[in-house]
Protein backbone atom coordinates (compact mmCIF):
# COMPACT_ATOMS: atom_id res chain seq x y z
CA UNK A 1 0.00 0.00 0.00
CA UNK A 2 2.80 2.49 1.18
CA UNK A 3 4.87 1.58 -2.55
CA UNK A 4 1.58 1.85 -4.60
CA UNK A 5 0.43 5.36 -3.04
CA UNK A 6 4.30 6.67 -3.78
CA UNK A 7 4.51 5.15 -7.38
CA UNK A 8 1.01 7.05 -7.80
CA UNK A 9 2.86 10.22 -6.64
CA UNK A 10 5.52 9.18 -8.85
CA UNK A 11 3.91 8.79 -12.02
CA UNK A 12 2.06 11.66 -11.40
CA UNK A 13 4.80 14.17 -10.47
CA UNK A 14 6.95 12.44 -13.00
CA UNK A 15 4.66 13.31 -16.28
CA UNK A 16 4.28 16.72 -14.74
CA UNK A 17 7.92 17.58 -15.42
CA UNK A 18 8.78 19.54 -18.69
CA UNK A 19 11.25 17.43 -20.56
CA UNK A 20 10.66 13.77 -21.54
CA UNK A 21 14.13 13.09 -20.00
CA UNK A 22 13.99 14.41 -17.09
CA UNK A 23 14.40 12.10 -13.84
CA UNK A 24 12.32 12.87 -10.44
CA UNK A 25 13.20 10.62 -7.17
CA UNK A 26 11.19 10.33 -4.65
CA UNK A 27 12.93 9.13 -1.48
CA UNK A 28 11.69 8.19 2.30
CA UNK A 29 13.71 7.79 5.01
CA UNK A 30 11.57 6.52 8.29
CA UNK A 31 11.89 5.27 11.60
CA UNK A 32 8.98 2.84 11.01
CA UNK A 33 9.03 -0.75 10.07
CA UNK A 34 9.10 -0.23 6.10
CA UNK A 35 12.33 2.04 6.97
CA UNK A 36 12.29 3.46 3.47
CA UNK A 37 10.74 3.99 0.21
CA UNK A 38 12.20 5.01 -3.08
CA UNK A 39 10.55 5.61 -6.32
CA UNK A 40 11.81 7.18 -9.73
CA UNK A 41 10.03 8.71 -12.77
CA UNK A 42 10.66 9.85 -15.71
CA UNK A 43 8.50 12.81 -18.08
CA UNK A 44 6.71 10.15 -19.62
CA UNK A 45 5.43 8.32 -16.76
CA UNK A 46 8.05 5.47 -16.41
CA UNK A 47 7.72 4.53 -13.20
CA UNK A 48 9.60 2.12 -10.50
CA UNK A 49 10.43 1.74 -6.89
CA UNK A 50 11.08 -0.19 -3.94
CA UNK A 51 10.87 -0.33 -0.31
CA UNK A 52 13.90 -0.96 2.37
CA UNK A 53 11.79 -3.85 3.91
CA UNK A 54 8.86 -5.03 2.38
CA UNK A 55 7.90 -7.75 5.15
CA UNK A 56 5.49 -5.26 6.65
CA UNK A 57 2.00 -6.14 8.30
CA UNK A 58 0.55 -4.03 10.64
CA UNK A 59 -3.09 -4.35 12.52
CA UNK A 60 -5.90 -1.85 10.40
CA UNK A 61 -5.67 1.39 11.37
CA UNK A 62 -8.07 3.28 13.64
CA UNK A 63 -10.07 3.98 10.33
CA UNK A 64 -9.82 0.00 9.09
CA UNK A 65 -7.44 1.11 6.39
CA UNK A 66 -3.74 -0.38 5.65
CA UNK A 67 -1.79 1.63 8.31
CA UNK A 68 0.36 2.84 5.55
CA UNK A 69 1.03 5.76 8.50
CA UNK A 70 1.93 3.38 10.84
CA UNK A 71 4.58 1.62 9.00
CA UNK A 72 6.20 4.29 7.63
CA UNK A 73 6.28 6.90 11.35
CA UNK A 74 8.27 9.46 11.73
CA UNK A 75 10.98 10.27 9.22
CA UNK A 76 11.75 12.84 5.87
CA UNK A 77 10.40 12.66 2.43
CA UNK A 78 13.30 14.16 -0.28
CA UNK A 79 12.26 14.65 -3.87
CA UNK A 80 15.20 14.81 -6.42
CA UNK A 81 13.95 16.76 -9.57
CA UNK A 82 17.41 16.10 -12.55
CA UNK A 83 16.64 18.13 -15.42
CA UNK A 84 19.88 17.71 -17.03
CA UNK A 85 21.03 20.93 -15.05
CA UNK A 86 25.09 21.17 -13.39
CA UNK A 87 22.88 20.48 -10.03
CA UNK A 88 19.69 18.54 -9.14
CA UNK A 89 16.78 20.59 -7.37
CA UNK A 90 16.27 18.16 -3.62
CA UNK A 91 13.62 19.39 -1.41
CA UNK A 92 13.59 17.94 2.12
CA UNK A 93 10.80 17.70 4.32
CA UNK A 94 9.48 16.13 7.55
CA UNK A 95 6.71 13.65 7.18
CA UNK A 96 2.91 15.04 8.23
CA UNK A 97 1.42 11.67 8.82
CA UNK A 98 3.11 9.13 6.60
CA UNK A 99 0.25 8.69 4.77
CA UNK A 100 2.47 9.86 2.12
CA UNK A 101 -0.75 11.91 0.19
CA UNK A 102 -0.47 14.72 3.22
CA UNK A 103 3.07 14.30 3.12
CA UNK A 104 3.43 15.54 -0.80
CA UNK A 105 0.73 18.29 -0.05
CA UNK A 106 2.92 19.34 2.36
CA UNK A 107 6.05 19.11 0.68
CA UNK A 108 4.61 20.96 -2.15
CA UNK A 109 3.35 24.14 -0.02
CA UNK A 110 6.46 24.10 2.14
CA UNK A 111 9.64 23.47 -0.61
CA UNK A 112 7.53 24.40 -3.79
CA UNK A 113 5.21 27.19 -2.41
CA UNK A 114 2.18 26.24 -4.40
CA UNK A 115 -0.65 25.00 -2.45
CA UNK A 116 -2.21 21.61 -3.54
CA UNK A 117 -4.22 18.85 -2.57
CA UNK A 118 -2.77 15.37 -3.30
CA UNK A 119 -4.70 12.05 -3.06
CA UNK A 120 -3.17 8.14 -3.27
CA UNK A 121 -4.46 5.73 -2.85
CA UNK A 122 -4.41 1.78 -3.07
CA UNK A 123 -7.04 -0.63 -3.04
CA UNK A 124 -6.73 -4.51 -1.68
CA UNK A 125 -9.20 -7.06 -1.33
CA UNK A 126 -9.53 -9.56 1.65
CA UNK A 127 -6.17 -11.18 0.67
CA UNK A 128 -4.22 -8.07 0.62
CA UNK A 129 -4.14 -8.66 -3.29
CA UNK A 130 -4.11 -5.06 -4.98
CA UNK A 131 -7.52 -4.75 -6.77
CA UNK A 132 -6.38 -1.15 -7.48
CA UNK A 133 -4.54 1.94 -7.64
CA UNK A 134 -4.80 6.06 -8.30
CA UNK A 135 -4.78 9.33 -6.94
CA UNK A 136 -4.87 13.03 -8.22
CA UNK A 137 -2.82 16.02 -7.90
CA UNK A 138 -4.76 19.76 -7.67
CA UNK A 139 -2.90 22.81 -7.84
CA UNK A 140 -3.74 26.32 -7.58
CA UNK A 141 -2.45 28.66 -10.39
CA UNK A 142 -1.41 32.51 -8.85
CA UNK A 143 -4.67 33.85 -9.74
CA UNK A 144 -6.86 31.66 -7.78
CA UNK A 145 -9.62 33.36 -5.47
CA UNK A 146 -10.69 32.55 -1.94
CA UNK A 147 -13.71 31.50 -3.16
CA UNK A 148 -11.73 28.93 -5.37
CA UNK A 149 -9.91 27.66 -2.42
CA UNK A 150 -13.49 27.04 -0.37
CA UNK A 151 -14.90 25.12 -3.62
CA UNK A 152 -12.34 22.66 -3.82
CA UNK A 153 -11.92 22.12 0.08
CA UNK A 154 -15.44 21.87 -0.31
CA UNK A 155 -15.78 18.94 -3.30
CA UNK A 156 -12.62 17.20 -1.55
CA UNK A 157 -13.88 16.94 1.93
CA UNK A 158 -16.28 13.83 1.37
CA UNK A 159 -14.62 12.99 -1.62
CA UNK A 160 -14.47 9.37 -2.39
CA UNK A 161 -11.49 7.24 -2.23
CA UNK A 162 -9.90 6.99 -5.79
CA UNK A 163 -8.63 3.50 -5.68
CA UNK A 164 -11.99 2.64 -5.46
CA UNK A 165 -13.45 4.84 -8.17
CA UNK A 166 -11.40 3.31 -10.07
CA UNK A 167 -12.07 -0.09 -8.86
CA UNK A 168 -15.55 0.31 -9.75
CA UNK A 169 -14.63 1.01 -13.51
CA UNK A 170 -14.16 5.24 -13.54
CA UNK A 171 -12.37 6.79 -16.09
CA UNK A 172 -9.97 9.78 -14.60
CA UNK A 173 -11.56 12.01 -17.00
CA UNK A 174 -15.09 11.02 -14.89
CA UNK A 175 -13.23 11.95 -11.66
CA UNK A 176 -11.85 14.98 -13.03
CA UNK A 177 -15.63 15.78 -13.84
CA UNK A 178 -16.88 15.02 -10.34
CA UNK A 179 -14.88 18.12 -9.18
CA UNK A 180 -14.69 20.24 -11.75
CA UNK A 181 -18.32 21.29 -13.42
CA UNK A 182 -15.67 22.47 -16.11
CA UNK A 183 -13.43 20.66 -17.53
CA UNK A 184 -10.79 20.54 -20.46
CA UNK A 185 -8.55 17.63 -21.07
CA UNK A 186 -5.19 19.25 -22.46
CA UNK A 187 -3.03 16.43 -22.04
CA UNK A 188 -3.11 12.40 -22.03
CA UNK A 189 0.09 10.39 -20.58
CA UNK A 190 0.11 6.08 -20.35
CA UNK A 191 2.03 5.18 -17.53
CA UNK A 192 4.35 2.53 -17.73
CA UNK A 193 5.66 0.73 -14.18
CA UNK A 194 8.83 -0.61 -16.03
CA UNK A 195 12.53 -1.23 -15.26
CA UNK A 196 15.37 0.12 -17.28
CA UNK A 197 18.20 -2.14 -15.68
CA UNK A 198 20.44 -4.32 -18.02
CA UNK A 199 23.47 -6.42 -17.72
CA UNK A 200 25.65 -3.30 -18.34
CA UNK A 201 24.52 -1.25 -15.68
CA UNK A 202 25.28 -3.87 -13.31
CA UNK A 203 28.94 -4.23 -14.70
CA UNK A 204 29.64 -0.99 -14.50
CA UNK A 205 28.38 -1.27 -10.92
CA UNK A 206 30.27 -3.97 -10.45
CA UNK A 207 33.39 -1.88 -11.52
CA UNK A 208 33.02 0.23 -8.69
CA UNK A 209 33.62 -1.48 -6.11
CA UNK A 210 37.27 -2.66 -6.53
CA UNK A 211 39.48 -4.91 -7.46
CA UNK A 212 40.36 -6.63 -4.24
CA UNK A 213 36.35 -7.01 -3.54
CA UNK A 214 36.06 -8.71 -6.66
CA UNK A 215 38.99 -11.13 -5.98
CA UNK A 216 37.14 -12.03 -2.90
CA UNK A 217 34.18 -12.82 -4.66
CA UNK A 218 36.14 -15.22 -7.45
CA UNK A 219 37.61 -16.76 -4.28
CA UNK A 220 34.98 -17.29 -1.78
CA UNK A 221 32.13 -17.37 -4.14
CA UNK A 222 33.71 -18.55 -7.66
CA UNK A 223 31.26 -15.83 -9.27
CA UNK A 224 28.50 -13.27 -7.79
CA UNK A 225 24.86 -12.55 -7.95
CA UNK A 226 23.29 -8.99 -8.40
CA UNK A 227 19.88 -8.80 -8.01
CA UNK A 228 17.89 -5.17 -9.10
CA UNK A 229 16.26 -3.92 -6.16
CA UNK A 230 13.59 -2.18 -8.58
CA UNK A 231 12.32 -5.59 -10.50
CA UNK A 232 14.07 -8.51 -8.87
CA UNK A 233 15.71 -9.58 -11.69
CA UNK A 234 18.78 -11.81 -10.88
CA UNK A 235 21.91 -11.65 -12.92
CA UNK A 236 25.16 -13.71 -12.56
CA UNK A 237 28.62 -13.42 -12.91
CA UNK A 238 30.97 -16.19 -13.40
CA UNK A 239 34.83 -16.45 -12.25
CA UNK A 240 35.67 -15.73 -16.01
CA UNK A 241 33.57 -12.86 -16.70
CA UNK A 242 34.99 -11.30 -12.91
CA UNK A 243 38.38 -12.16 -13.35
CA UNK A 244 37.81 -9.70 -17.14
CA UNK A 245 36.13 -7.32 -15.20
CA UNK A 246 39.67 -7.41 -12.95
CA UNK A 247 42.24 -7.38 -16.15
CA UNK A 248 39.94 -4.34 -17.24
CA UNK A 249 40.23 -2.11 -14.07
ZN1 LIG B 1 15.50 -3.83 -12.67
Amino acid sequence: AALGRLLTAGAMMGSMQKGEEDLITLQIKCSGPIKGLTVTADGKARVKGYVENPMVMLPPSKAGKLDVGGALDMGVLSVIKDMGLKEPFCGTVPLQTGEIGDDFSYYFMASEQTPSVVSVGVLVDETNEILSSGGFIIQLLPEATEEDISYIEEKIKDFPAVSSLIHEGTTPEEILKMIFDDVEITDRQDLFFTCDCSREKMINALSTIGKQELQSMIDEDHGCEITCQFCNTKYQFSEEELQNLINRL
